[in-house]
């Protein structure tokens, strides 16, 4: 596979979300890998994405999904000793709003403390749920936009103390892992 080489934040990020639909595709079609149709698709968005012909989704239907599985723990499917866990964590800003709260069950929560979502996944060696990195993502581009760092070179956001490390962001998805997932 070619390593890709990112210059700008919103490369690294949009090629991460472009992988991220991709592999949405593959798994609502129960492929066990990738196809060309699959490819075609990644292609097309990231290259809508950077040249601004194509929009992130909102977090709308996130926020149905989530009304819809009812409550669960969003890392492990408990239904039990629920709370709330914040997607960024409060100390580095994270809001009290919908879109950065999902339900975890105490264990979960616990152990997840104060990190960041995939720092945590990262030191359990477990890749996220696509829901929840998929909601991720779209917060850690919401916050970029907001904050106009997309077309920083990426080591000036290393440089800061963020809700997220943008090192830790997947920028592959491997598709036999993520049959395992559920999607809907
Ligand atoms: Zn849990």
């Amino acid at each position: 596979m070619i390593k890709r080489e990112f210059k700008t934040v919103k490369e690294r990020l949009f090629w991460s979300y472009a992988n991220l639909a991709m592999a949405h595709t593959a798994v609502e079609k129960n492929q066990e890998k990738y196809i060309k149709f699959n490819y075609m698709i990644r292609s097309k968005l990231y290259k809508g994405l950077c040249n601004n012909t194509m929009n992130v989704r909102t977090l709308f239907d996130d926020e149905k999904i989530k009304l819809l599985l009812g409550q669960k723990c969003s890392y492990c499917g408990s239904e039990e000793n629920l709370a709330l866990d914040h997607i960024f964590p409060k100390k580095y800003g994270g809001k009290d709003t919908g879109d950065n709260l999902i339900y975890a069950c105490r264990k979960c929560n616990s152990s997840k403390g104060k990190k960041d979502l995939m720092e945590w996944m990262i030191s359990k060696e477990q890749f996220p749920a696509l829901l929840i990195l998929r909601r991720y993502l779209k917060l850690v581009i919401e916050f970029c936009e907001k904050e106009n760092y997309m077309n920083s070179p990426l080591e000036d956001l290393r440089k800061l103390e963020l809700p997220f490390n943008i090192d830790f962001i997947p920028i592959d998805y491997p598709a036999p892992y993520l049959l395992n997932m559920t999607v809907k």
